[in-house]
């Protein structure tokens, strides 16, 4: 007999996030992990307030803001002149519980939604299982895994969530595509103790700094201030995260008479790309493992975490004796979102920062300028960045 539990392939903060929320509707769940541990790299840091609303319902906002840097304004500047436009999260205050972005690495949200669930009976971890192959029937689904010493084991569940990142193996198993493009730049992410709040006038904690010859982007986290350097893709690795190579793009971003202490540095390739399908049969895709777009304005991860709710919400809904037809608002709502929402902002927000054309660069700046000046515009922008806006038109997509 199938188990009635639901099978969550991947335990990052969309997965994890997916399984709290089935979990708290009573609904088994087995959480299925390639790796030994969380895995705890340096990746998203950016918490947006709507974000923030729905993960109050686990109890664990009240400890990510204990460890993280609670961040009410952000900024736009010019790496010439300098601000350009300060956007003020207060705009928002009556459309949020929490108006401020929040910066603190995805890593620590995944282990305080770990630590919740590992005392939940009805949640289980399997780690070292690598989902490999999807096979279903209208009575369940047969995720086979594949354990590090080459073994094989088929797990069986009702419903399947791959959750499994942006290379999904979920995904490629059941054939489903994902159109899109490659950036051609790489992105360069760099940390350090190096305080540039104290160096750089008027500098808010999170700052995105146009330059039409080398944009760049500056986040403050708890302890360390991250840089995010766009990077010429054919610079060989070895070279482009040498310590000699970093210390000439720091000195670049700010010259300081003492080489830079850099705690993390991370390269990575990014991509546009929206899955064709988000629902097959029993199994659905959320997270990276159905969009993914670059990094700027932080939407990746935040909007996995809001497919993984609303997801669970219909999935509950479906487990308990809806018609599954349900889950086909799922796809409607979240790749609409992605396709002409996320995707669309991150491009432009890539546009805004290395822009080279002159008048362009100018008549961009200038709107961003008159859009902070005046309050509703200000207001509007702040619901469009913050991922407000995208939540409350979707509730229009039937
Ligand atoms: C190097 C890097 C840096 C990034 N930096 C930023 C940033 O600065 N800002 C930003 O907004 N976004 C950033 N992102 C994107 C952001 O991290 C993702 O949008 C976010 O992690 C998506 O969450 P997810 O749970 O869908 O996927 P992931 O976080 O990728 O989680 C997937 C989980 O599934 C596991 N897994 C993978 N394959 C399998 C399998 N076959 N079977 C079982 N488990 C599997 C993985 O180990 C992982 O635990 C970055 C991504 C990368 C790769």
């Amino acid at each position: 007999m199938t188990p009635h539990r639901v099978l969550v392939a991947g335990a990052g903060p969309v997965g994890l996030v997916a399984a709290a929320a089935l979990a708290a509707e009573g609904i088994p769940v087995l959480v299925i992990e390639a790796e030994r541990d969380l895995p705890d790299g340096l990746r998203a840091s950016t918490f947006h307030p709507p974000t923030l609303d729905m993960l109050q319902r686990f109890g664990v906002v009240e400890a990510m803001v204990e460890q993280g840097l609670v961040c009410p304004t952000w900024q736009f500047r010019d790496r010439a002149a300098g601000p350009v436009a300060t956007f003020d999260h207060a705009m928002i205050a009556g459309d949020t519980g929490h108006p401020y972005r929040l910066q603190c690495e995805q890593w620590r949200l995944t282990r305080l939604l770990r630590d919740r669930l590992a005392a939940d009976p009805q949640v289980e971890f399997l780690y070292d299982a690598r989902a490999a192959e999807v096979a279903q029937d209208s009575d369940g689904v047969t995720l086979t895994v594949e354990r590090p010493d080459g073994t094989r084991e088929p797990l069986r569940g009702a419903w399947l969530v791959g959750a499994d990142g942006a290379r999904s193996a979920v995904r490629k198993s059941l054939g489903i595509g994902f159109e899109g493009e490659t950036i051609p730049e790489l992105y360069l992410t760099l940390s350090t103790p190096f305080p540039f709040h104290d160096h750089v006038e008027e500098l808010t904690n999170i700052a995105y700094i146009s330059d039409p010859d080398e944009w760049f982007v500056l986040l403050r986290t708890a302890s360390l201030w991250r840089v995010l350097l766009p990077t010429d893709a054919n610079e060989p690795e070895e070279y482009m995260l040498s310590d000699a190579r970093i210390e000439e793009r720091m000195q670049q971003v700010l010259p300081t008479a003492a080489p830079y202490e850099i705690r993390h540095r991370t390269a990575y390739r990014v991509h546009e790309r929206v899955a064709d399908r988000y629902v097959a049969g029993r199994v659905l895709l959320a997270g990276d493992a159905a969009h993914v777009n670059n990094p700027l304005g932080g939407m990746g991860m935040n909007g996995g975490i809001h497919d993984a709710l609303n997801l669970a919400e219909k999935l509950a809904q479906v487990w308990r004796g809806a018609d599954p037809a349900l889950l086909g608002r799922y796809e409607r709502q979240r790749q609409k979102v992605a396709r002409e929402v996320v995707q669309q902002q991150a491009l432009r927000n890539r546009a805004l920062l290395n822009q080279k054309d002159p008048a362009t660069r100018q008549a961009f700046l200038d709107d961003l300028r008159a859009t902070a000046d005046d309050p509703a515009r200000h207001r509007a922008h702040l619901l469009r960045t913050s991922m407000i806006q995208s939540l409350r038109d979707l509730e229009a997509v039937a």
